[in-house]
Parts: C-alpha cells; structure tokens; sequence
C-alpha cells in the first residue's frame, strides 16, 4: 500500500521541476511501483481531479466548505485562515502551514498512527462525493476533517489543492501519457490510442501494466474521445485539397455523444460529462428515432427559437447546465438533435470505416427527423451555396470532412474542416475577478484572463476583460464565481479557481510587462463563456504568441 505522503512528496518534486519531460519522468518511476488498484487513482489525482473525467462522480467541495474544514481540523480562527490566504494566495500552503502548527500539540499520537494511503483518500473521497441529502454538508465536513487531521504538512498542500481540484504542478494529460508510456516501456501514441476509446488514464494504465493495452477497445457506457476539425483556409483552398467532400452544415449547438443499449440512453457532453438528466428531449429522440440495439452515435444538440432560427450557445448551455426543474426548462429552450456519425453499432466498431459506410449505416437506421443534411460534392460552387445559406439561416458556417476517413477520437486533423467568417478569438481561463463600481458594485465587473504555458502547464495572465458583458450575464456570472473564490484580497479584486474559460475577441495583442504571460490583449470583449471547455482545452501561450507573431507580420507588410 502507497502512503498518500509518498504521493505527496512526488507532487513536490514535480512542483518545483521545471521542464515537462523531467515531470514525466518522476511521474514514471512512481507509477511504475503502485499496485493496480492504485494505478486507476494516480492518474486523476495528480492532475488534480479526485475522480477520472469520465466518471460521473462529482466531490463538491466550495472553496469555503475547504476552508471551514482546515479550520476545524486544525484548530485555527477563520480569521487566521483567511489572512494566510491573503498572504500566500494559495490553500496549499494555508493548509500546510496550519498542519506544521497544528501538529506540534499532537505530535505524539501522530507519529504512532499509521499513515493515510492513496487509497484511504480516494475512498474518502468516494464517501464525500456520494454525500447527499439534508446532512450531506454534516457528512462531507466530517470527512474533510478527518483526512486533514491526519495528515502532515506536504499531505495537507496537495490534498487541500486536490480537494479544490487546483493542484498547480503543471501536469495534464501530455504529462501524465507520456509517464505511463515510460513507466511501461510502451509507445506514446498507443497510450494515447487508449485513452481516445476510454477517457480513463487509470484504466489506460492499469491495462499498460499487465501488458494488456491492446486490449482496450470502445464500450458502450464509456465516452471516447471526439474527433475534432481544424480551421479550413476558405472555400476554394479546402475543396481544392479535400476533393470530394461531404458538406454539412456546422451547426451553432453543443456537441453530445449518444450510448445506446435497448432502452438505456446515456449523453455525453464535448468534456466527456454525463449530460444525460439535463436533456430527456434528447433522449426521447433516440428512444424513438434510432433503430438499433446498441450504438454510439455523435452529434450536435442545437435550440431554436420562435422564428425558427438558431438561439445562442449561450441558452444550449443553460440546458446542459441544468440538473434540477429539467422540465420547465426544456420548454422554455426546446433543443433539436443532428445527428452527423456512428462510431459503434450493434457489436461492430465502425472508427476504421470510412466516412461514407459510417453515415450509411446511419441513415438505415436513424430517422430523417434527427440527421444532420449531407451533400457530397467536389464543386466549391455549390459548396460556397450551402455555406450562404447555412450563414443567412443564422448557421455557424459548414463543415467539409473527408468522405473515406475514419472516425478518429480525439484528433483535430484535415479530415474536418471547418469553414466559418473569421474572427480571431481566444480562449482563456478566467482566474481572478473586480468588484465592479457604482450601478455594477454588487457584481463582479470585470475578469483577470490567463493562457497555460504549455510547458510548465501554469496560467499566465495576459489581461482583464470587462466589456461585452450584459446586465443579464452579470447577475449570472457573479452567482458563477461567487462559488469560485478562492482568496477575497482586501481590495476589490479575488481570485477564483480556474475553471471557466471564457472565449475573448481583441483589437490586438501586444507586448506588455504589467501581465506575467508578457502579453496584453488590447480592447479584449467577451464573445461567450466556453462551459463545452475544460481549462486544459484553452489556448495555450504558444497559440498567443503565434497570433501575435501573424499580426506582426501583417502590421509590417502593410506599413512597409
Ligand atoms: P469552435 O469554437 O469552432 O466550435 P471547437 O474547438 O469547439 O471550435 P471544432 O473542432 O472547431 O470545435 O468544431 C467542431 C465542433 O463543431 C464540434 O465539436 C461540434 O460541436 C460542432 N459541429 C456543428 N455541426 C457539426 C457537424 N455537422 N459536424 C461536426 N461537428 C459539428
């Protein structure tokens, strides 16, 4: 058994590393002395999530809920927490500094208990997330307290960053892929090819172990990866390198992956989050409309409103969001389905068919009702048309894929193209809030924006942006990070955990010392808040020095 200690000395030697091949390879040699069991753990836990993405489990732990338990396991005032978070900025460090000094009093009934182990904590937090009911908030304090009071200094960082799921160490799944490959002596991209069919790097790792990667296949009940589309260079150019290309309509929804078995339906969201209780439209569709014992099915969950038109992301995403007065809501922003792939049908996995047979098999056995329109064509004429019409029915653009491609999970390649009216925008995580002034003082008015370096994984800020934000959003969005919080500063301004990414439109970006990146954006705008992100998907440095490097050279030629 692993001493939850041992795991988290390993975090520390991680944190302070710099480069990501050398994280890797302490990540390595740790994975490769854990035991099965263990192995399904480590994973999430060092990227700082207490379960797998895939799983449906959720530890609902708030910042304050964490910061009650330091204090009661600790015996330390409120007060005294919240002025260690104002010093240091980081519950990490709050924690360990209370557990140095909380210690000394006990010190002798601790060094005789027996250690906390990996698994002790995961089933701890097991207990947490499965908390529910009236007392729920009773039962998660008690365990809380419980695995702070036994826990040392370097125990009580991590544990409290994990508990956060903000564990600041700069590792992700890169990091954590390549460590199982080493640990194992396997191949990067089988790993990788893995984790696409499970989204489970505990399970990828376990099946490493005992050689048995290959083995891993797609399942129904467990989301793959999806295939994702990269940016087409216009109409013309992509035809042109395409050829023969189907065309759809790229619709302004959110993505949803189906599992079906008999009557069982379960919908996934593009994080790969059971979706399933938010959307029994969705379901309804596929009880009735898909003809087939088992299947996967990919495609897009899309509103409309009165006038037929699309209604903004936004609205889809209040549905997606919603686990409660489902109903009520479903009447009020009724969602379509367009169903534009099969990925698994009654036995068969379908990724290495190609496109072609794919959608075949998908329209002998889904209604018309629910299947996103398709034309196969090679003329850039008539695909510049349905583009047209695609924009003026208020369609986000079209999607050209590759009629004899296979259906490849989690790859953003030439085989999907997409072709929208360009407009640079990034997508950033938000780590820190303002109280705004006069009219806007009870609302947070304006959001700190930050970029990960892709090599140290850390969040670097590259600006605030205060402007394209309504009256409406800005009762929504302070109810939204008012949860987040982690450090209340004196002055007007928090910090909050980084876990919405909010998709920002610019004039520019430039060179600036004031923000820690190196990089300010000029006259940033909030387009819309990315909830189908997780923070790892946000734009990293490297896609904003890029932007910056492209515009520099444009700026030059046309001064010049
Ligand atoms: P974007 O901001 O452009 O949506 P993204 O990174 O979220 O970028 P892309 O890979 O660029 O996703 O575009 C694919 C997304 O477009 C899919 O995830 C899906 O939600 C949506 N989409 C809409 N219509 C289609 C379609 N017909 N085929 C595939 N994807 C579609």
């Amino acid at each position: 058994m692993t001493s939850f200690e041992s795991f988290a000395e390993l975090c520390a030697r991680i944190e302070e590393i710099g480069g990501s091949i050398e994280k890797a390879d302490l990540l390595a040699s740790f994975l490769r002395d854990l035991e099965e069991e263990e192995l399904s753990v480590v994973p999430s836990f060092v990227m700082g999530s207490p379960f797998p993405a895939s799983s449906d489990l959720l530890l609902g732990v708030g910042p304050s809920t964490l910061y009650d338990a330091l204090s009661k396991a600790f015996g330390a005032a409120p007060s005294e927490v919240q002025e260690l978070l104002r010093r240091t900025g980081d519950v990490g460090a709050v924690a360990a500094e209370l557990a140095k000094k909380g210690r000394s009093s006990t010190l002798s009934t601790f060094l005789e208990g027996e250690r906390l182990t990996i698994l002790e904590v995961h089933s701890r937090f097991l207990l947490i997330a499965r908390a529910s009911g009236r007392r729920s908030q009773t039962a998660k304090m008690k365990h809380l307290r419980y695995l702070f009071s036994e826990a040392g200094a370097t125990e009580a960082r991590y544990m409290a960053r994990l508990a956060l799921e903000d564990m600041r160490i700069g590792v992700g799944e890169g990091i954590v892929r390549d460590a199982v490959a080493k640990a194992f002596g396997i191949s990067p991209e089988e790993v990788e090819r893995g984790y696409n069919f499970t989204s489970d790097l505990g399970l990828v790792a376990r099946q490493a172990k005992e050689g048995r990667l290959q083995e891993l296949t797609i399942e129904i009940g467990r989301p793959i990866k999806m295939m994702l589309a990269q940016l087409g260079s216009g109409i013309a150019g992509s035809v042109a390198e395409m050829g023969t290309a189907a065309v759809e309509v790229k619709y302004d929804g959110s993505r949803v992956q189906i599992h079906k078995r008999g009557e069982e339906v379960e919908i996934f969201s593009r994080r790969l989050e059971r979706v399933t209780r938010s959307l029994p439209e969705i379901v309804s569709f596929v009880k009735e409309g898909v003809r087939a014992e088992a299947a996967i099915l990919d495609g897009e969950a899309v509103a409309r409103g009165e006038d037929g038109r699309p209604l903004p992301f936004q609205e889809i995403l209040k549905r997606f969001r919603r686990k409660y007065r489902v109903e009520g809501a479903a009447k009020r922003i009724p969602l379509e389905l367009m169903l534009f792939d099969l990925i698994y049908l009654n036995g068969r996995v379908l990724i290495d068919e190609p496109l072609r047979e794919r959608r075949r098999l998908l329209e002998s056995v889904a209604d018309e009702k629910i299947l996103a329109g398709q034309k196969v064509t090679d003329d850039p004429e008539e695909v510049a048309g349905i583009y047209e019409e695609a924009i003026a029915e208020g369609h986000e653009g079209v999607m050209l894929k590759s009629p004899e491609s296979p259906y490849a999970p989690g790859k953003r390649g030439k085989n999907w193209l997409k072709i929208k009216p360009v407009m640079e925008t990034l997508d950033l995580v938000v780590i820190g809030a303002r109280w705004g002034e006069g009219r806007r003082a009870t609302f947070f008015g304006s959001y700190r924006l930050a970029s990960p370096d892709p090599e140290t994984g850390r969040l670097e800020d590259v600006g605030w942006v205060a402007t394209g934000i309504t009256d409406e959003m800005l009762a929504e969005l302070t109810e939204l990070f008012r949860d987040l919080v982690l450090v209340a500063g004196e002055g007007m301004e928090v910090e909050v955990k980084p876990e919405v990414v909010f998709e920002v439109a610019f004039e520019e970006i430039q060179k600036s010392k004031s923000y820690s990146s190196g990089y300010a954006l000029r006259f940033p705008r909030l387009v819309r808040i990315r909830d189908d992100k997780a923070v790892e998907e946000a734009d990293t440095l490297d896609r904003v020095a890029g932007l910056y490097a492209t515009q520099r050279g444009r700026n030059g030629r046309s001064s010049g």
